[in-house]
């Protein structure tokens, strides 16, 4: 069975596998491997990704896309009547990514590989595995992309020692990442981001540009006048470096200009970043550019300027994070040749628990236990004395965030220890923490009497009936839409006989279709399939039965023996089972 690597962007999506002693990807019909992150409604047709996704919205159908800066929130959106998460969304991509990599492995996709953000939070990281699950995807494991940018330069320039930084500027975020390589050791020292720093900011801003250089405020207007001008705006900036005056007439010079605000905001990053890791500029042997946005030549006058030398681009920078997630997919199969490089990690984020430093005080600090940027898997220990004279018990809260108090961080649980009761400040616990490469946190509590009280925290995944639901919906939703058009055509079918019946007949074929259509609504795909093949075969025997002129009656040889409530009743029915 297949493993494959899927870089899950904000603007396109790819997926990649490690065969032959190379990465290959996963094309499209039209030879493309980037399938654009973006779902549309399309009248008659129902949900559409990818290629055609995008030619709808853009031509102002409706659709949703850039959804992945949402990622881990409960924003919604609507599409056809309905609204969907990120995370849906993002299980609609992976889908669409899915069934193309089984055009290529129909024995099934075992495993995935998937790239997040560097910056991506526990929540925004166990959205992308739930995602995953809904798609039907198994993931064991989800590395940041800028990681996986790492591997596809070590694959280009040699296993020398190298201290680089990965610059991944795409069309929602930008991602930095320290990163060292030495022997056959790639290690992440530190990453930072910015969720709201992209491509589609550099399209506001000349967007905005263009609006006060006519007396307009941008943030008047109307959104599909907004939405047709950032279209203009990407064009005129993509379009940029190609021969030819573009309707916006942008020049370089004057992007750099419009840019100035992101870039003071990119050098505050980088200097976050290098102080984080501890380096000077003069330490680093290469910046890597990654990422769709990394192709417009002011980005890489400002590094160059920032740098005091050229930044490296490894071929399409919009391939860079899927090529290393494909290489990854090897060294997990465990391929000769690359199977003994270790790929580190670091922990994005500090862990650690409430404390207060008087008695009686309401807010609570955060103890960090284990800080951001961390190399995984890590552990620590801290010993906590008592805060109240007598106290019999100890409650730990644990906490994941960068705030000063506690409650302003995001929490994860707790854990209680009995104390002997003392005077305040005379007994004491030791907390243990344990993060491992798979997101899961341990936290043990050890008393002065050896007793141990211990949490197990790990990323949350879906579970039984919810991810049979998502499943299910994921399913009718990603119907071929060939078959939404043959179903469409039944339909149309079973009308034209209503309209030419009476009396019973004209009832019996009402009741079916109100049965089919009900079916259609089902949400369940074997639903839709049962009640297609019920309704063609209805209709096959009506035809039939019209063409030998016989009693229409509704005996002889028509089968009106189905029972309507049937379809009601078996609920619990699995997928699976059906034999579809
Ligand atoms: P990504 O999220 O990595 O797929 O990057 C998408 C971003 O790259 C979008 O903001 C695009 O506008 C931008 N982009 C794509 N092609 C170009 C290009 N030729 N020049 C400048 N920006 C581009």
């Amino acid at each position: 069975m297949a493993v494959i690597g899927i870089d899950l962007g904000t603007t396109n999506s790819l997926a990649a596998y490690w065969a032959d002693g190379r990465v290959h990807f996963v094309c499209d019909e039209t030879g493309s491997p980037l399938v654009p992150s973006t779902a549309a409604y399309i009248p008659g047709k129902g949900i559409a990704v990818g290629r055609k996704a995008r030619e709808h919205f853009l031509a102002g159908g409706e659709g949703v896309s850039s959804f992945k800066r949402f990622m881990g929130t409960k924003k919604e959106y609507t599409l056809g009547g309905k609204t969907y998460t990120p995370m849906e969304l993002s299980a609609m991509v992976l889908h669409k990514l899915k069934e193309q990599a089984e055009g290529i492995f129909p024995e099934g996709i075992e495993e995935a590989v998937i790239t997040v953000p560097a910056y991506f939070n526990d929540k925004q990281r166990s959205d992308t595995k739930k995602a995953a699950q809904i798609a039907g995807l198994k993931v064991e494991r989800l590395i940041n992309e800028p990681s996986a940018a790492a591997l596809a330069y070590r694959m280009q320039y040699g296993s020398g020692d190298k201290s680089l930084l990965v610059f991944d500027f795409g069309g929602g975020t930008l991602d930095l990442s320290c990163v060292e390589c030495f022997d056959n050791v790639i290690e992440i020292t530190a990453v930072a981001g910015d969720n709201y720093l992209g491509g589609d900011d550099i399209d506001r801003l000349i967007a905005e540009y263009g609006c006060a250089q006519r007396g307009l405020d941008y943030s008047r207007l109307g959104l599909g006048e907004q939405t047709e001008l950032l279209k203009r705006a990407e064009e005129a900036k993509c379009r940029l470096g190609e021969p030819g005056e573009g309707e916006l007439s942008l020049t370089e010079d004057l992007l750099f200009e419009i840019c100035m605000p992101l870039f003071a905001r990119m050098k505050e990053l980088f200097l976050h970043i290098l102080e984080d890791a501890g380096l000077r500029v003069s330490d680093l042997d290469d910046l890597i550019m990654v990422g769709g946005s990394s192709r417009l030549s002011v980005v890489k006058r400002f590094l160059t300027e920032l740098l005091g030398k050229e930044p490296v681009v490894l071929g399409d920078t919009d391939l860079v994070v899927a090529q290393g997630a494909g290489i990854y997919t090897g060294i997990r199969k465990r391929d000769a040749g690359i199977r003994d490089i270790l790929l580190t990690d670091v922990c994005p984020f500090t862990l650690g628990v409430e404390t207060f430093r008087r008695q009686g005080e309401k807010k609570g600090y955060l103890l960090p236990m284990i800080e951001r940027n961390s190399t995984l898997p890590a552990s620590r220990r801290e010993r906590l004395v008592t805060l109240n004279d007598y106290q019999t018990a100890v409650t730990v809260k644990i906490y994941q965030g960068e705030e000063y108090f506690s409650r302003d961080n995001i929490y994860l649980g707790e854990v209680t220890a009995q104390v002997a009761p003392k005077k305040a400040g005379k007994e004491w616990i030791d907390v243990y923490f344990t993060y491992d490469i798979n997101g899961i946190l341990h936290v043990e509590i050890v008393n002065s009497k050896n007793e141990h009280n211990q949490i197990l925290l790990a990323n949350q995944t879906l579970g039984g009936a919810e991810l049979e639901r998502y499943k299910r919906e994921i399913e009718v939703l990603m119907t071929p839409p060939l078959e939404q058009e043959e179903n469409q055509k039944l339909l149309e079918r079973a009308s034209a006989y209503y309209e030419q019946s009476t009396g019973a007949r004209r009832e019996r074929l009402g009741a079916l279709i109100q049965w089919f259509l009900a079916g259609m609504n089902s949400g369940r795909l074997y639903r839709v399939r049962k009640a297609a093949a019920e309704m063609e075969r209805q209709l096959k025997s009506l035809e039939e039965a019209d063409r030998q002129r016989e009693d229409l009656l509704f005996d002889g040889d028509l089968k009106w023996d189905l029972d309507l409530e049937d379809l009601e009743d078996d609920d619990g029915k699995d997928l699976g089972n059906t034999g579809d």
